[in-house]
This record gives C-alpha cells, sequence and structure tokens, in this order.
C-alpha cells in the first residue's frame, strides 16, 4: 500500500491527501521563457518540482511529467501589450529570434542537468504546437466567449463567470483596474488568444491562422500543450506563484471554456527567491545565475541543499553567507557519511534503510516539508548506534528524493565562494594610494573573515575585523553577504 501523501492544493487553499485520477499521474509544469538566462530564483521552483517528481515516483506512482519550453509570445506585460519577450532579447543580442530561443534552450538544460533535476518526459516547444493552439482558439470562438479587437482576438472574461475563484480575485480591485489603459479590451482581465502581427511589420515569428499572419498569447500555449500530452483533468499543475493571478487563471478558464470539463486537480505553487527584500526578477537586473554560482566555486549542488532550508511555500531570502554555509554542510554530510564514517560505538542498532527513513518520509509526505526532512537524515548520519554501512544506505535513499550526491566523495576543501578582489562579493574603497601588496593583505583578510562568517565561526570573524581595523579598514556587512570595506 502506498504512504499517504498530502499536498497543499492552491484551489482549495488547503492541504488534501493526494488521489491520483488516472494509472498514470499526468503533471505539467510551466517552463522557462528562453529569452534570457535563468535565474537561481526560477531554479528553486524547477528543485520543487524536481523533488515532488521524486516524491510520486519513489511513492510507487507512474508518471507522466512535461515541462513546456515558452519560445514565443510570452509579452513583456500582463496586459498584452509590449514587446515580445522573444523578439526583444534577439534585438538585444544582435541575433534571431530562433537562435536566442536554441541558446537560452540549452542553458536551461545544463542548469537543471547540474542541478540534478531528472528531464521530464517531454519538454514540448510552444512553436511546434501552433496548429494545436489554433484549434483551441477556434473552439473557444465556437463557444462564444471570444471578441475581435484591432490587434487580436481575446478572451471574454465575463463570458466563464468562475474567472474570479481560482485567484480569489475581488471584483472591486478588477474595476479599479479599468482606469488603466486597456486599448480596446471590455475588461481588464481579458485578455489576447492571439495576436496579429501589427500592419506592416515583419515578426520573425509569425504563422498564418483563420485570422490573418500573428503568433499565440502565451497563456494558450500551457493549455494547448498540457492538453495535447495529458489527459483531463490533469492531476496536477505547478509554477511559480507569481502564476496564480493571471496565467493560470487565464489557463483554467481556456481549458475550462474549450472542453467544459475541469482542467486541473491539484495545482501547487512554489514561493519566491527574494534578494533585498524583493523578489530576484530577470526583469528587475538584481538576478544570480547558475553560472555565477560556479565562477565562485560554489557547487549547484549546494544551491540545491540551500533551497531545502526553507518550505516550498515560504520565501526564501537568498545571501552568499547562507549559501556558502549549505556548501559546507553539504561537505560535512557527504564526509560524515562516506570519508569520516565512525564505526558504532554500541551494538549497531538492527534496523533497514526503510525503517530509519520514517521520520524522513513523514515529512516529505507531509507537503514536501525539506526543512523538517534534512533534519531526520542528519538525525541518522550522526547516529552512531546504527553502523556506517546502515547510514549510508539510508542516505542513498533519501537521496532518491533529495538529489544530492550524498555518497559522492567529498572535496577536501569546502566551496570557496569569495574569490576575491574582482569579487562582487567584496567592494573596496580607499581614501589613500594602496600598494598592490596592502590590497592584497586587506582583500585576504576580508575573505577569510567572511569564510570565518559562513561557518558562523564568531570569534575568527571578529579578529579578522581587529587586524583589519588596525590596517585602516573598516568593512560593514550587507544583507546579500556583500563586504563594503573602506579604507581610510
Ligand atoms: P519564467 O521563465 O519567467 O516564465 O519563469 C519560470 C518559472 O520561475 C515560473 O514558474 C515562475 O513562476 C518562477 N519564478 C520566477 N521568479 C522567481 C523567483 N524569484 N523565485 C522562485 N520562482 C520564480
Ligand atoms: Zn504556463
Amino acid at each position: 500500500m502506498k504512504k499517504d501523501f498530502y499536498i497543499y492544493n492552491t484551489a482549495s487553499r488547503t492541504k488534501e491527501p493526494f488521489a491520483p485520477l488516472h494509472d498514470t499521474v499526468g503533471m505539467y509544469c510551466c517552463g522557462p521563457t528562453v529569452y534570457n538566462f535563468a535565474h537561481i530564483g526560477n531554479l528553486r521552483t524547477y528543485i520543487f518540482e524536481d523533488v515532488l517528481r521524486r516524491t510520486l515516483l519513489s511513492l510507487g506512482y507512474t508518471l507522466k511529467h512535461i515541462v513546456n519550453i515558452t519560445d514565443v509570445g510570452h509579452l513583456v506585460s500582463d496586459a498584452d501589450t509590449g514587446e515580445d519577450k522573444m523578439e526583444k532579447g534577439a534585438k538585444r543580442e544582435g541575433k534571431s529570434v530562433w537562435d536566442i530561443a536554441a541558446c537560452y534552450t540549452q542553458k536551461f538544460m545544463e542548469n537543471i542537468r547540474d542541478l540534478n533535476i531528472q528531464n521530464p518526459d517531454l519538454f514540448p516547444r510552444a512553436t511546434d504546437h501552433i496548429p494545436q493552439m489554433i484549434a483551441m482558439v477556434q473552439e473557444l470562438e465556437r463557444k462564444g466567449v471570444t471578441y475581435r479587437t484591432g490587434d487580436g482576438i481575446y478572451f471574454d472574461t465575463a463570458k466563464f463567470t468562475a474567472y474570479p475563484d481560482f485567484a480569489r480575485l475581488d471584483p472591486a480591485s478588477i474595476r479599479a483596474g479599468e482606469r488603466v489603459d486597456m486599448g480596446d479590451k471590455r475588461s481588464p482581465t481579458d485578455f489576447a488568444l492571439w495576436k496579429f502581427s501589427p500592419p506592416g511589420v515583419k515578426r520573425q515569428m509569425e504563422w498564418e491562422s483563420p485570422w490573418g499572419a500573428g503568433f499565440p498569447g502565451w497563456h494558450i500555449e500551457c493549455s494547448a500543450m498540457a492538453l495535447a500530452y495529458l489527459p483531463q483533468p490533469i492531476e496536477i499543475h505547478c509554477g511559480g506563484t507569481d502564476h496564480i493571478r493571471v496565467h493560470h487563471t487565464n489557463e483554467i478558464a481556456q481549458a475550462e471554456g474549450a472542453t467544459g470539463k475541469p482542467f486541473v486537480r491539484y495545482w501547487l505553487h512554489g514561493e519566491f527567491l527574494v534578494i533585498d527584500k524583493g523578489k530576484m526578477a530577470k526583469s528587475g537586473g538584481n538576478f544570480v545565475t547558475l553560472d555565477s554560482l560556479k565562477s565562485r566555486r560554489i557547487p549547484p549542488l549546494a544551491y540545491r541543499l540551500f533551497c531545502f532550508s526553507a518550505h516550498y511555500r515560504s520565501p526564501l531570502a537568498f545571501s552568499w553567507e547562507g549559501l556558502a554555509g549549505a556548501a559546507q554542510s553539504l561537505v560535512n554530510l557527504r564526509r560524515d557519511l562516506v570519508a569520516g564514517a565512525k564505526a558504532p560505538s554500541e551494538p549497531a542498532d538492527p534496523g533497514n534503510a526503510e525503517n530509519l527513513l520514517k521520520d524522513f518520509y513523514a515529512a516529505v509526505c507531509d507537503d514536501l516539508n525539506m526543512p523538517q526532512a534534512m533534519a531526520a537524515l542528519w538525525d541518522i548520519v550522526r547516529n552512531e548506534k546504527i553502523s556506517p554501512a546502515e547510514r549510508r544506505a539510508a542516505a542513498a535513499r533519501a537521496d532518491d528524493i533529495l538529489g544530492l550526491d550524498l555518497l559522492q566523495v567529498p572535496e577536501e576543501e569546502p566551496a570557496e565562494s569569495f574569490a576575491g578582489e574582482k569579487d562582487a562579493a567584496i567592494r573596496l574603497t580607499s581614501g589613500r594610494p594602496l600598494t598592490d601588496a596592502q590590497k592584497r593583505e586587506i582583500v585576504e583578510k576580508v575573505r577569510q573573515r567572511q569564510r570565518a562568517r559562513a561557518v558562523k565561526d564568531w570569534g575568527a570573524a571578529d579578529r579578522f575585523r581587529t587586524e583589519l581595523t588596525q590596517l585602516g579598514a573598516t568593512v560593514k556587512d550587507r544583507p546579500d553577504g556583500t563586504a563594503e570595506v573602506a579604507i581610510q
């Protein structure tokens, strides 16, 4: 018999026992818009979805898991105005839209491989599914829930009475939005299903349709691709919390408007990675990529472990210090399991991996409570009453879900997160000229202090601060882990 698995369903705003509707569980996750690098905030969402996938598999479910690639039609504004993100990315880099899509799709694939995120069954590309999207828009037209404006075919949200339900939208706040410029839209919540290519403009990506040359709206992509591959109702649909209000609300309206059947049974949403109290966003320019972690010699799996320090439904604050702490923990875990595993000091408790992992599974099955699951794993790893072989066997089972390569031989040195003077983690300003040797000495001490802080060795950190003061350097620690060093 399968273990009970509880997941928080955004649709009901409650934790519910998971009960599949088909022999094969369908799972659709909104994938990347490939106009730029994914940032580690985006990757937090894919890590949470990967843990969900691995949990379902380890509970014995058969899965059909789809992650789409949005390579067209995602406009820079949710209000269906502004440029297409892909065309914008192409202009920025002086490349064709197709090249941009290929380049950032490949980067995304590298990122997920580095993070031990398992491949889904399929990565459908939006540009390969234009006929399915057109067919769905035609069906919506037949159902009488669309209208035409000067720039596209729109979904008439007034005709879908359940529209406000999913995001608990307040009709008063929707009306307040009417003051915003809506173009020819009848309501601020109406959204484009198909956009016409602007007259006289030849877009790089455009397709013939019953309404002339144009391109699909972003939301229709996901509804059409999800239903192209998964039977309705789809068991699970995931994404980041930002998608609840517009993207997923619109997906539901389209899919249920076209088919008259419930679209999805369980909706799961991951909270944001935040930085400097704001969300990490590509548009905000405050984003960190996996490549920038790697260039500081922080292993990607340390970031995966860092993500397990918060529940997926809680915001997680990014800091370089926190990340360095996670890198150290990963080294410690592997060292305890592989290199330094001591023989039991007392006769080993008989037990098998499955038994030892009861608390671990209980935490995972309680809506993927990874901080608690990690605590349960540490209890096993540090339990000297259990033989090293049994600890390793239990860790290997846990790793089916964690994906941390726990039994890998650890590197001798913990990840070096602060690479030096050119590193953005240290900002030097000096009121007097410094020789290279003086600069090097100060930078080296700042680095040593940052390392000490990363492993919470406050005594050593204070000693380095005193030595820096003696050299005329004052250090200010910013919330993102950057050290501002002023030299008088
Ligand atoms: P995008 O490529 O912008 O469509 O985003 C891909 C996924 O990342 C979506 O599921 C978003 O909801 C999610 N996402 C965007 N920003 C963040 C963030 N700062 N933290 C966590 N997830 C995010
Ligand atoms: Zn989507």
